[in-house]
């Protein structure tokens, strides 16, 4: 089935629960995926809402498929994570990130973070400091520049994920805590590890009803109360990011400045 996806172009959505065919059939192609380089990856601008300057971007992962066109991300990296495939293809993602922040700093733009999604499967994987850290060699990318985003779901084990960020924060490396709010935390460690940003989710900006509104200024509290920074992600109106602004929330992602964008139209704002 191909529907309208949320990024305005068309996207091949498969029920990967209902269709065990499509499952397979998905699970083979992906093997062929990275080898056949088809995917690629966009990068959405990150803003500093005071001074509505790009200072970072998160690199998004896009598929697309020969036959079938463009696959949403949402429907292969669920099934990506359950093959594994998710650690070949999250390497992948991981060095050509780096190395295209390395270009544009090259190029002479001003310096941004870029912000890189990391799996539970990545993230337990063993080595996954090691990993990181050689990419960064490899590609040259100082670690100040790099911004991991895990999902409170990885901090569920606490000592193993003590133990991981405090190795990347010992190394320069930032981690975010993405889709903030919709998931489990324990408030009491989330103190004592050392995270950089909460990313506010974005079913909280969507709709900034008074319930909303009450549990994102309670985040951006919590975070500035624990030294975190903050971001809100999916900000689409004028309306939110000024309720944002209220709030004392200091950056934004979202279609109000920018849609995900390929690697050269993003190259362009740097220089715009
Ligand atoms: P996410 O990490 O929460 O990424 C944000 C999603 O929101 C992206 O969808 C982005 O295109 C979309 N978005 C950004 N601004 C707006 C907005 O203003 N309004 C709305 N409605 N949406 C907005 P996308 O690119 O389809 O990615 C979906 C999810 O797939 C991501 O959610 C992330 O969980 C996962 N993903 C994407 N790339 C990677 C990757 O390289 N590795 C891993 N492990 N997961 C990835
Ligand atoms: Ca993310
Ligand atoms: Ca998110
Ligand atoms: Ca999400």
């Amino acid at each position: 089935a191909k529907e309208k996806g949320k990024n305005n172009y068309q996207f091949f959505t498969v029920d990967l629960h209902r269709d065990l065919s499509d499952k397979m059939m998905l699970e083979r192609e992906m093997h062929k995926a990275i080898d056949e380089q088809q995917f690629y990856l966009e990068y959405q601008p990150q803003i500093d809402m005071k001074t509505n300057k790009i200072i970072g971007t998160e690199a998004l992962l896009r598929w697309n498929h020969p036959k079938i066109g463009l696959i949403s991300p949402a429907d292969f990296i669920p099934l990506a994570e359950e093959t594994g495939l998710i650690i070949p293809i999250g390497s992948w993602v991981l060095e050509t990130a780096c190395a295209q922040n390395k270009a544009w700093q090259e190029a002479g733009f001003p310096p941004v973070r870029m912000s890189v999604n990391v799996s539970l499967r990545q993230f337990m994987q063993q080595h996954f400091v090691e990993k990181v850290e050689h990419i960064l060699e490899q590609t040259g990318l100082a670690p100040e520049w790099l911004d991991l985003e895990i999902t409170e779901s990885m901090t569920a084990d606490v000592s193993h994920a003590q133990k991981v960020l405090s190795c990347l924060r010992e190394i320069g490396i930032h981690v975010s805590i993405d889709d903030f709010g919709t998931g489990y935390s324990s408030l009491s460690y989330l103190g004592k590890f050392p995270i950089t940003k909460l990313k506010i989710d974005q079913s909280f900006v969507r709709d900034l009803s008074e319930d909303h509104q009450a549990i994102v200024k309670t985040i951006i509290d919590l975070a500035r109360n624990l030294n975190m920074k903050v971001i809100a992600e999916g900000v689409e109106s004028q309306e939110q990011a000024r309720l944002l602004l209220e709030m004392n929330c200091t950056e934004a992602q979202g279609y109000l400045y920018a849609r995900p964008l390929s690697a050269l139209d993003m190259t362009k704002k740097l220089s715009g």
